[in-house]
């Protein structure tokens, strides 16, 4: 039987590789859920493409115009933020590829793993969030959550079969994105356009801003603490170019495993939907015959102070980083609209984080709480 993917998020760079897996597995996988924000002509054009039970349109202007080209079909189309977390809730899935940026993927994903659904997933600002609140509904209702971002894959690979054998640490991978090398003299200056082109990946917007200011190996330093239960000081970033390695398990015996392949999100993605298959495919292979240096190098902490304030949200805890990742939503939302400069972010991210009261503890509650007032907070710096 076919597996039936809710796709949360199926018009991003995540959302459409996944659907050109299940185009190329039709016997493995349908897509039964779709949902976009704002981009309604691509949503219209999966929907006719998939035949999904459902799809969700947030933005509730652009409803009458998915229904009307949904009419002839049977696809259900409902609009606005809270129709995630119903769709969410339905059975009509099985597993639900999480793939909304940022916090707006929240809610849904609880609520699929509240009606113990299997997450597969690539948003990784939820675990940042409220990772503890999100690992341990996983838990109670004993629901596997399969990382996507690659580096998380490749750990979770590693792990296959080691059973309970301890991680001594582990090390996550870093392309160091387009401005490798560079100083704050040369950041100072650089415009939105350049700091999207990235190296390795093609990817939405928000994450390819902070792969440039290296805030996504903050952010996913984050992630690896909650999907794999480590201390902060289990984990180490090292930064490799060719982005050929895509992470690395350290042993207690000192043995070091390593996840390798062509940079590639739909292995990933793949690899999470299939789970724990592993499917054929045509995609190209990474070969050892070809002329090639992997390298490795310690980040440039000094000058990406995004991710310097990352692993201090990592080490502090509680609500920390829940405001880090507010805080950064609205200084890429900003430098993406030409308000501020590259800098500037860093320097949103670190005054709000001060200013934003310590919960060594927080509710679900208090982490929405947090988060509004973290934005708040944040945008308010922007018209100074
Ligand atoms: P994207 O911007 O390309 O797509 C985001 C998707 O989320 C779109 O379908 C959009 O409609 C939806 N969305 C955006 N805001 C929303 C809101 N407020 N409410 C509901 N839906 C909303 O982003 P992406 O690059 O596909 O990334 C998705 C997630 O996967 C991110 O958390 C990112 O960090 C993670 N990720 C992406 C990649 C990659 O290669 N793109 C790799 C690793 C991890
Ligand atoms: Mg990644």
């Amino acid at each position: 039987m076919s597996k039936r993917i809710a796709i949360f998020g199926s018009t991003g760079s995540i959302g459409t590789q996944a659907l050109q897996v299940i185009a190329a597995n039709p016997d493995k996988f349908s897509a039964e859920v779709l949902t976009a924000h704002t981009n309604e002509e691509l949503l219209i054009k999966q929907a006719l493409q998939f035949n999904p039970n459902v799809v969700v349109i947030v933005d509730e202007t652009k409803y009458a115009k998915v229904k009307e080209a949904l009419a002839a079909t049977d696809v259900k189309v409902f609009a606005g933020q809270k129709a995630l977390d119903e769709v969410a809730a339905m059975d009509c899935y099985d597993l639900m590829l999480a793939a909304i940026v940022g916090y707006a993927g929240l809610r849904p994903t609880l609520t699929a793993l509240e009606f113990s659904k299997p997450v597969a997933i690539a948003n990784k600002e939820i675990l940042v969030v409220a990772g503890d609140i999100v690992m341990q509904k996983a838990m109670e209702k004993r629901v596997p959550l399969i990382p996507v971002d690659s580096e998380h894959s490749a750990i979770f690979q590693c792990l296959v079969g080691e059973g309970r054998n301890k991680i001594e640490k582990i090390i996550l991978t870093a392309s160091g994105g387009p401005f490798l090398g560079k100083k704050p003299n040369f950041l100072v200056n650089v415009k939105r356009d350049h700091a999207l082109q990235h190296p390795n990946w093609s990817m939405g917007a928000k994450i390819s801003i902070d792969s440039a200011t290296l805030m996504n190996k903050g952010l996913e330093m984050i992630e690896a603490k909650w999907l794999f239960n480590l201390q902060p000081d289990q984990i180490q970033v090292m930064v490799h170019p060719q982005s050929i390695i895509h992470s690395m398990v350290q042993f207690e015996d000192g043995s070091i495993k390593a996840q390798m392949g062509l940079p590639d999100m739909k292995l990933p993605i793949q690899y999470a939907m299939a789970f724990p298959n592993r499917i054929p495919n045509k995609f190209p292979r990474w070969d050892f015959r070809r002329p090639a240096t992997l390298t490795f190098e310690e980040p440039d902490v000094k000058t990406f102070r995004n991710l310097s304030l990352a692993i201090t949200a990592l080490h502090k805890g509680g609500n920390m980083p829940c405001v880090l990742n507010a805080a950064n939503e609205i200084a890429v939302f900003a430098f993406l609209r030409n308000r501020i400069g590259f800098l500037d972010m860093t320097e949103m991210v670190e005054r709000t984080m001060d200013k934003i009261p310590f919960i060594a503890h927080p509710t679900l509650e208090e982490y929405y709480e947090t988060d509004g007032e973290a934005r708040n907070f944040a945008a308010s710096l922007i018209q100074m």
